[in-house]
């Protein structure tokens, strides 16, 4: 897929799902700027395998649940490119607990970064996309959001939130051409999941209709495709990606 002259910003690019999608939108020509909350070292490597292909990375540091650092990112991001025409809110945090043991802090912290982040950077940029009448923002949601998981109730109702913001802000600039979709992965091997143990494990494999978990990869592929012009008239919708589990 060509994105030859277009940009990226990918919130949380250091690690896991985000830097898979910093490097294949790069691979397929887009310039990108990889966000970060804590781990430099990973960011750096990450725009150092993106130069390597020939391509202009930069990495910033920015808390992205503040709306002060959203504005910041989305400032300096300006500073290194003319336009972007990509933006991706990938960053994502989960605090799991059963209701009964949840702590308001655990419900805070997630809501605040999964939602209230992909409100505060999409809200920061939004000016500059209308004025440019031209764009593409993915959030990247779950399967949890849709079907629920116990446990999570502050994750599913995060993830929740980013399809009902998806949906209304396609609504909202549609008119100015630029696209809102989210994408919704299921079990997916990264960090995040690393942590969860075997038993749980076995158990959601048993309910992933092509019996295996999924990549990085494989939802990067799926932001490819909502980044390039072979989706211009997709709107406001959310693409599954978890090999049947949601079926
Ligand atoms: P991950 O490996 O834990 O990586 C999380 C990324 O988010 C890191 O780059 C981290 O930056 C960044 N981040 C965390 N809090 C941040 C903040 N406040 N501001 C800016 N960046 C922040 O997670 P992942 O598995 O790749 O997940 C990526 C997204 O996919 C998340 O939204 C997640 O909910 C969603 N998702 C994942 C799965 C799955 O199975 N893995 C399934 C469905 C949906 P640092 O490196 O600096 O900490």
């Amino acid at each position: 897929m060509n994105l030859n002259g277009k940009n990226a910003i990918i919130t949380g690019g250091s690690r896991g799902i985000g830097k898979e999608i910093a490097l294949i939108l790069a691979k397929n020509g887009a310039d990108i700027v990889i966000n970060y909350s804590n781990n430099a070292k990973k960011a750096t490597e990450v725009v150092d395998m993106i130069k390597d292909m020939g391509r202009n990375a930069y990495a910033i540091k920015a808390d992205i649940s503040k709306m002060d650092e959203a504005k910041k990112l989305i400032k300096e991001a300006y500073e290194k490119f003319e336009k972007i025409d990509i933006l991706v809110n990938n960053a994502g945090i989960t605090r799991d607990n059963l209701i009964m043991r949840m702590k308001e802090e655990e419900w805070d912290d997630v809501i605040e970064v999964n939602l209230k982040g992909t409100f505060n950077v999409s809200k920061s940029i939004i000016r500059k996309m209308m004025k440019q009448k031209s764009g593409s923002i993915i959030n990247i949601s779950s399967v949890v959001g849709i079907t629920g998981n116990p446990g999570q109730c502050n994750y599913a109702a995060s993830k929740a939130g980013i399809i009902g913001f998806t949906k209304s802000l396609s609504k909202e600039i549609g008119k100015k051409n630029i696209r809102v979709n989210a994408i919704a992965p299921g079990f997916i091997q990264t960090e995040m999941t690393d942590n969860l143990n075997e038993d749980i494990k076995e158990e959601y494999l048993k309910n992933i209709s092509l019996g295996k978990f999924g990549s990085a990869l494989d939802v990067a592929n799926a932001v490819l495709f909502l980044s390039s012009d072979l989706s211009q008239y997709i709107t406001g919708q959310t693409i599954v990606v978890d090999g049947g589990l949601s079926v």
